[in-house]
């Protein structure tokens, strides 16, 4: 069976040439625009700003896509290729009504996407993601004639604006003095050019991998343990302080340690933490299925911790509400408002490199100070009715934990806490587990699979 075009909060996603066409990208460009004139009040002329991760379709639906916005009166300051925060960040420098990213994030090279941002930089929420779809599927399109169609102009200031905003929360002179050497994979994503920048700032003698943006992805682009072999292998090579590696669109960071150790990318947020909340006390906020680490973190220092359902939306929109000094979600995603409302690779690594100059410690140390737990991520199938069989039965026996259904069931237990949550765009259950030790969370994950083999057999 084909794949299906997934139209979702996040935007859409697909394979190029089979499903997602140039022709889907201009719709698509087009019902976001008309959304976006509607949604403005003020009667003047609009502007989006556009920018793309480096796989070679990149250009040609992102041509599409301006080409639909431009249909419909509205003006397109492209970025050319740049990461999804720095896309969040320059549209609202620019004074932008919206952001589009040509991305598919941490999916394989034939997959594209296509990202959309309100103006406040922040993805759409539930309920306007429906309306532009609808739009989309209705082709309700606001179109203008020749004299209001949209203009396309360019900006070059993208890496110099995110760069500057980052370095105003650091203290640069104090990473500067330790002389870090760091090693970077960027996935030949879009996150080389300017990460080397950052760093090459911070005063890091930087040694770069798979920094070209080809898009031809060196290895697989999820940032995970299996994907990173070659860092790590070269982190110890190279007696290096630290490895860093991006996802495609540079919103996830994950962590190789000075021995040339994958770290779980759980502590891209934990060290980001660890270190604002060395200078101030205040909230946090992630998603449910985030690391209690983060919670160990703040209670130290009279901190509070936000949780949210899965999506960097809401956790951005939790962090605006409690007035978060840190927030972000376990995938590597680190969110700090002063630079921007998005998951961005150059804050954790900036925070990370401040917490290893102001401590003194390596990466290792750092780890062990803050103590990890085990965590399991998997997924399982299950149709509709029976998620809800199987949340409904998990409840009962976990009837003495504490239980948070703002998305799916996360259960709290003393020694560890379980998420259950179905998939918005698959029949299946996504599980995710954490415990002091394997055995305790195994007892947990085994319920659950018990409970699951009496619905599904
Ligand atoms: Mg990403």
């Amino acid at each position: 069976m084909a794949e299906q075009l997934i139209i979702s909060v996040s935007g859409m996603r697909g394979i190029v040439g089979e499903n997602l066409t140039d022709s889907v990208a201009a719709d698509y460009g087009r019902a976001f625009g008309t959304f976006l004139k509607e949604s403005c009040t003020e009667k003047k002329k609009l502007s989006v700003s556009t920018g793309r991760d480096s796989r070679p379709s990149g250009k040609q639906l992102l041509s599409a896509v301006a080409e639909g916005l431009c249909s419909v009166g509205i003006d397109v300051i492209d970025l050319g290729i740049a990461t999804t925060p720095s896309v969040g960040i320059m549209l609202r420098e620019l004074g932008c009504a919206g952001g589009v990213v040509i991305t598919a994030s941490h999916n394989p090279g034939q997959y594209n996407g296509i990202k959309l941002l309100l103006g406040n930089g922040v993805a759409p929420t539930s309920d306007s993601a429906k309306q532009i779809r609808q739009y989309y599927f209705d082709k309700h399109f606001d179109l203008e004639d020749s004299s209001d169609c949209g203009k396309i102009t360019s900006s070059e200031q993208t890496d110099i604006t995110h760069v500057n905003k980052v370095l105003a929360i650091i203290d640069r002179d104090k990473i500067a003095a330790k002389n870090f050497k760091v090693i970077l994979d960027s996935v030949n994503g879009a996150g080389g050019r300017i990460t080397k920048k950052l760093l090459a700032e911070l005063g890091c003698e930087v040694f770069a991998i798979n920094d070209e943006p080809t898009g031809l992805f060196a290895h697989a682009p999820e940032p995970i343990s299996e994907n990173l072999k070659g860092l790590c292998e070269i982190v110890k090579t190279e007696g290096a302080d630290i490895g860093f590696a991006q996802d495609p669109d540079a919103d996830r960071l994950a962590i190789v340690d000075e021995k040339g150790s994958y770290i779980s990318e759980e502590y891209s947020l934990a060290f980001s933490a660890k270190y604002i909340f060395s200078k101030k006390t205040g909230k946090a906020a992630t998603n449910l299925s985030t690391s209690r680490m983060i919670d160990d973190i703040a209670q130290k220092v009279g901190g509070q911790v936000i949780r949210t359902a899965v999506g960097e939306a809401h956790v951005a929109a939790a962090m605006f509400e409690h007035n978060c000094i840190i927030g972000g979600e376990g995938n590597g995603g680190v969110i700090d408002l002063r630079v921007g409302p998005i998951r961005d690779s150059l804050v954790g690594i900036a925070l990370v490199l401040q917490l290893m100059a102001e401590t003194g410690k390596t990466t290792s140390q750092l780890v062990d100070e803050i103590g990890g737990y085990y965590m399991k991520k998997d997924k399982f199938t299950a149709d509709t009715s029976q998620a809800q069989q199987i949340f409904n039965l998990v409840k009962k026996a976990f009837a003495d934990a504490k239980l948070d259904t703002t998305d799916g069931c996360r259960f709290d237990f003393e020694d560890g806490w379980l998420h259950l949550r179905a998939s918005n765009t698959e029949p299946v259950i996504r599980i995710i587990v954490e415990a002091r030790d394997r055995r305790t969370a195994k007892q947990y994950v085994d319920t659950v699979l018990r409970i699951r083999r009496e619905v599904l057999d």
